[in-house]
């Protein structure tokens, strides 16, 4: 079992209710979203009335205590609603789920005075949100981040440049990661970080252009600017110099996402190139017929099998609490499904054959998509090393 105690660990707990909220979410995204999904690709934007449509089901509420105004925590459904939305549009539930990277660490390290005024505008759809760590020197390694916040007036002031910060250009609130004080020791970078809410509308807060990146059209991140933005004392997320951690556990929760989200693609592929596969004639037969595209067909079930209860099983966990089997099966999770997802959409133009790569016929999109999925909250390197360190923690008790 190691590095996990017991079978039980591997339990995946579905309800009826589970498979109700599926069937609901799916006749949101025919009857919604996927009328509208070329002209997503095609504008770059997603309409406003898609968000105001799935807040009126409740979906932006997904994730969230009933009494901050949400659906509950559970993170199933999340799961459920990402992986429905994405066999369509995974670009749209990146802009509804980035609202996550705020309320995460506000539910989990803020007060009861930031939770009742931030998260239930988030919740009822009203208000947006975003999550500011990386910068244009530090991704990966977030501790290494520049922004600092230095005491001034009861407050803070925060100076610093972040980038890829997704849904930055519809946000009202923000969350921002700034050094506070240096770091004691080399070994000891991730200590002095501390996460602040920024308000839209703060003096010096500035969010520039859009970054055009290749995939998730409809959700492209933006540059933000703090330029001596000046925050009260009751902006800070938790304690003073525990940001990093902060930072961590939102990843943690949100990683189950984005393994959902890579889900929803192969499930989305594999369905477009069976159907594809059986009407295609090729040599006076249907190319379902030729045993290379039965191959690619099985391959494709394959890994959406194994990803999708890898990500139920880490969903089934995290519903029990952040544990360090939690933090492993979700990174598992992200990293096996958004590599299978990257094989799918690959292998899914192989058997559309010309159609496959013409930007139109919707199939490449998913292909680029993948290519965001495998970088954002923690590339596969990430995923890999935050496994390995978790499961040497825990089995030899020191840190790698
Ligand atoms: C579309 C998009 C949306 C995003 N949205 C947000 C957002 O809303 N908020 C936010 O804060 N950030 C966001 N990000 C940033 C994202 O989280 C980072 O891009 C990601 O963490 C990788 O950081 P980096 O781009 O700086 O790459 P780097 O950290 O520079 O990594 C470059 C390469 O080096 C590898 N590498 C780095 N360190 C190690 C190591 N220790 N061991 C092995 N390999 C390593 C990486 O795996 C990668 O292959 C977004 C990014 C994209 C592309």
């Amino acid at each position: 079992m190691l590095p996990f105690d017991s079978v039980l660990d591997f339990r995946i707990e579905l309800t009826e209710d589970h498979e109700l909220f599926r069937k609901t979410v799916r006749q949101f995204v025919e009857r919604y979203l996927e009328p509208r999904v070329k002209e997503i690709e095609q504008t770059n934007e997603i309409p406003r009335e898609l968000y105001a449509r799935a807040a009126e089901a409740g979906f932006m509420g997904l994730g969230i205590p009933e009494e901050y105004g949400g659906q509950g925590s559970d993170y199933l459904n999340v799961v459920i609603f990402t992986e429905e939305v994405s066999r369509v549009c995974p670009a749209f539930v990146t802009s509804v789920l980035v609202r996550g990277l705020f309320t995460t660490p506000v539910l989990f390290f803020g007060t009861e005075e930031q939770k009742r005024k931030y998260i239930p505008p988030l919740a009822r759809g009203e208000k947006f949100a975003a999550h500011a760590t990386t910068e244009p020197g530090a991704g990966s390694d977030v501790a290494g981040i520049k922004t600092r916040a230095v005491r001034k007036d009861g407050g803070w002031v925060i100076t610093g440049q972040k980038y890829f910060i997704t849904g930055a250009d519809k946000a009202d609130y923000f969350v921002v990661l700034a050094r506070t004080s240096d770091p004691p020791s080399r070994h000891e970078r991730h200590k002095g970080l501390t996460m602040f809410i920024v308000e839209k509308g703060t003096p010096g807060l500035r969010v520039g252009e859009r970054i055009q990146v290749t995939g998730l059209r409809g959700s492209m991140p933006s540059e933000v600017v703090l330029d001596n933005v000046w925050v009260p004392d009751d902006a800070v997320v938790g304690e003073v110099g525990d940001g990093f951690r902060a930072a961590m556990v939102t990843y943690d929760y949100g990683r189950v996402g984005i393994a959902a989200q890579a889900v929803g693609v192969i499930q989305g592929v594999f369905e477009r190139s069976l159907n594809y596969a059986a009407q295609r004639i090729a040599f006076e037969r249907p190319i379902l017929a030729f045993q290379a595209i039965q191959f690619y067909l099985a391959d494709m079930l394959r890994d959406l099998a194994a990803a999708r209860t890898l990500t139920y099983w880490a969903a089934t966990m995290l519903n029990r609490g952040l544990t360090t089997e939690a933090v492993i099966a979700a990174s598992l999770a992200k990293l096996f499904a958004t590599e299978a997802a990257e094989r799918a959409a690959l292998k899914g133009i192989e058997v559309h054959g010309g159609v496959g790569v013409m930007v139109d016929g919707m199939v490449e999109r998913f292909l680029r998509d993948t290519q965001i999925m495998k970088i954002y909250e923690g590339t596969s390197e990430i995923q890999r090393l935050v496994i390995i360190r978790h499961l040497v923690k825990k089995v030899f008790g020191f840190e790698v």
